[in-house]
């Protein structure tokens, strides 16, 4: 077997997606020395990537047919499926294909092995951190998928993130981006729940999370939102609260898939789509503590 060379810059990579995390990864990729091109479906995207000094092709066939590594950042695997399926004779023969929205692991699978059949290495390389980590190129990265094919793309995955884990076979690193962000979920959503009953019985909010904090109750959300976005009201943490809501749905529903009973993922994807609607696109998940005010009220 031919060991294939690292994909090191200025090697030509394409980037499908230009949203919120699309534009400050590729910017990563462009300080780091690559040639990138971008495409996105919407105008806006486009125009702002281009303000960023970026260059977009005018259809995605046009940015990935010389590209070497194509990177997708898109809201959900169903999209990127969708994207990428038309793409299959316009890809540059052998050019690796990087997963990195938070996808369904069991459809990345799917549409990962029908790539690498059709000889394009694909690996799942889901992120956290957000868009501050986005932008500083220090995100967490979980790549599922061939040890040789996340070899390659080191230099790739580096530009873009601080700590990059290797988690396992195809599709692994969507399975554990969602699972991350179903712990996160649900540790938000007691937060939520503490702090409106201790509030109600009469302590102060600001001091169960220093006590919180102090404490074995200590999670993510009472170090770095309770005070900051949700007792300030501020609701601006910067991560949709859509986009929780599906990771939820997505961890809930590969634990069903397997057969692993999850009594509290079902009742908490429920609480997060619940919300989702509830609230709206533009809501941050940080702002779940408004819907769940209002079942207070109903009761
Ligand atoms: P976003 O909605 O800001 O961007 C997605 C972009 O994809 C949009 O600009 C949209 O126009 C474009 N698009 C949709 N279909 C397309 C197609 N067929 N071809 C080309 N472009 C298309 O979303 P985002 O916040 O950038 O998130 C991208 C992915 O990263 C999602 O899967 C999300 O769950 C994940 N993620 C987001 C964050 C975050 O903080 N925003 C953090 C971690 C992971």
């Amino acid at each position: 077997m031919t060991i294939k060379p690292a994909i090191r810059p200025p090697a030509p990579i394409a980037v499908i997606g230009l949203g919120n995390m699309g534009i400050p990864m590729a910017a990563c990729l462009i300080r780091a020395g690559f040639q990138v091109t971008g495409f996105d479906l919407s105008q806006a995207a486009c125009d702002a990537f281009r303000a960023v000094g970026g260059r977009v092709a005018p259809n995605a066939a046009g940015a990935v047919k010389t590209a070497e590594v194509v990177i997708t950042l898109l809201p959900d695997g169903r999209t990127v499926g969708a994207a990428l399926e038309p793409l299959k004779e316009d890809i540059r023969p052998g050019a690796v294909i990087i997963e990195m929205s938070s996808s369904e692991p069991l459809g990345t699978q799917a549409l990962g092995a029908a790539f690498i059949a059709a000889g394009f290495p694909f690996i799942d390389a889901p992120v956290s951190g957000g868009v501050r980590r986005a932008t500083d190129g220090t995100l967490a990265i979980m790549a599922g998928g061939e040890a040789d094919t996340i070899d390659r793309v080191s230099d790739v995955l580096s530009a873009m993130g601080k700590s990059i884990f290797r988690t396992g076979k195809l599709g692994s690193g969507h399975a554990m981006k969602a699972l991350n962000n179903y712990v996160s979920a649900a540790g938000l959503i007691a937060a939520v729940e503490a702090i409106n009953i201790g509030q109600t019985f009469g302590l102060d909010p600001n001091l169960m999370t220093d006590i919180f904090n102090a404490s074995t109750g200590r999670n993510n959300t009472t170090e770095v939102k309770l005070k900051q976005f949700m007792i300030s009201k501020t609701f601006n943490a910067g991560f949709p609260l859509k986009l929780m809501a599906k990771d939820v749905r997505t961890a809930d529903s590969l634990g069903r898939a397997l057969g692993v009973p999850t009594p509290l993922a079902d009742r908490c994807a429920d609480l997060w789509d619940d919300a989702a609607k509830a609230l709206g696109d533009k809501a941050d998940h940080t702002a779940i503590g408004l819907y769940i005010d209002k079942l207070k009220t109903n009761d």
